[in-house]
C-alpha cells in the first residue's frame, strides 16, 4: 500500500504558497486514481480552512469533516457552494445544527437518528440525503449497523413514512489493517450487501446508488470492489494534527 503521501507541513522551510501548493498537488494525483463515476469527497477535518480554499481552487467542491463544530466554523468562512457531508458519529442532539445545510449526513446508525434528521429536515423545510453506516469491519471501536440491524431497520418499514430523508446507499469503514485480502473481503461483503438492500428495498429508487467506502489508504481497493464514492483526507492534506 501507498503510504508516501505529501504532508504539506512536513518540511519547515516551505512557504505557505508551497504548502497550498501541494494540497492541490496530492488533490490531482487521488483523482487521477479515481474512475469517472466515483466521487471524491475530501475529508478535510483537523485542517485549516486554507488547505480547503487551496482544494477548492483546484476544482474540487465536495468536503467531508466529522464534528459539528469545527463545520459550523467553516461553513461560514468558506465558499457557499461547498457540498458538506457529515462523517462522523452524529449525536441526536447535534442534527439541529448541521440540519439547515448539510449535503450528506453518511454515518447513519440507527432509527433514532434516522428520526432525528427526519424532523429536523422538515422544520427546515427540506429533504437530507443519509447513507446507512454498516458495521462489517472487525476492530470493536466502530460505529455501524450490523447487517442484521440493518436488514430489521428496513424490514420495520419506518423509514418509508420519513418524507424528509432520503437513503442513498450504504457507508462503511474497512478493518485498519495492511492485510490488502481481509480489506477487500469486507468491502465485498459491504457490495454484495448493497445487492441484496437494492433488490429488496430500492429495486425503483433511482437514488439508492451510493457504495461509500475506500479512505487514503484504501481507496484504490475500494474502486475495484464497486465503491461509488471515496473519503479521502490525509493523502490530499497530509496527516492531522489534533
Ligand atoms: C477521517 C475519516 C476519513 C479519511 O481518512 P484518511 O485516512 O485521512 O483518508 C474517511 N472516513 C471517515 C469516516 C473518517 O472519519
Amino acid at each position: 500500500m501507498n503510504n508516501t503521501y505529501n504532508n504539506p507541513d512536513s518540511n519547515p522551510e516551505s512557504q505557505p504558497s508551497e504548502a497550498l501548493a501541494k494540497v492541490a498537488d496530492n488533490l490531482r494525483k487521488v483523482q487521477a486514481n479515481i474512475p469517472q463515476g466515483v466521487q471524491l469527497v475530501a475529508i478535510s477535518k483537523f485542517h485549516p480552512n486554507e488547505y480547503i480554499q487551496a482544494a477548492y481552487d483546484a476544482g474540487q467542491r465536495v468536503f467531508g469533516e466529522s464534528h459539528e463544530q469545527e463545520l459550523a466554523k467553516k461553513v461560514t468562512s468558506l465558499p457557499k457552494d461547498i457540498k458538506w457531508h457529515f462523517i462522523g458519529h452524529l449525536q441526536t442532539n447535534k442534527v439541529k445544527y448541521i440540519a439547515p445545510y448539510i449535503s450528506m449526513i453518511e454515518a447513519v446508525d440507527s432509527l433514532k437518528l434516522l428520526k432525528e434528521i427526519n424532523k429536523q429536515a422538515a422544520k427546515n423545510d427540506r429533504v437530507i440525503n443519509v447513507l446507512l453506516e454498516l458495521h462489517i469491519a472487525e476492530e470493536e471501536t466502530k460505529y455501524g449497523l450490523t447487517l442484521d440491524a440493518c436488514r430489521e431497520l428496513l424490514k420495520a418499514g419506518e423509514w418509508r413514512e420519513m418524507k424528509n430523508v432520503q437513503i442513498c446507499g450504504l457507508m462503511m469503514m474497512a478493518s485498519n489493517v495492511d492485510d490488502e485480502a481481509q480489506i477487500r473481503k469486507e468491502m465485498t461483503t459491504a457490495a454484495d450487501f448493497f445487492d441484496e438492500v437494492k433488490a429488496t428495498y430500492f429495486p425503483d429508487a433511482p437514488q439508492f446508488c451510493e457504495r461509500s467506502w475506500g479512505m487514503s489508504h484504501d481507496y484504490k481497493i475500494a474502486v475495484q470492489c464497486r465503491s461509488t464514492m471515496v473519503r479521502v483526507g490525509t493523502a490530499i492534506f497530509g496527516p492531522r494534527v489534533y
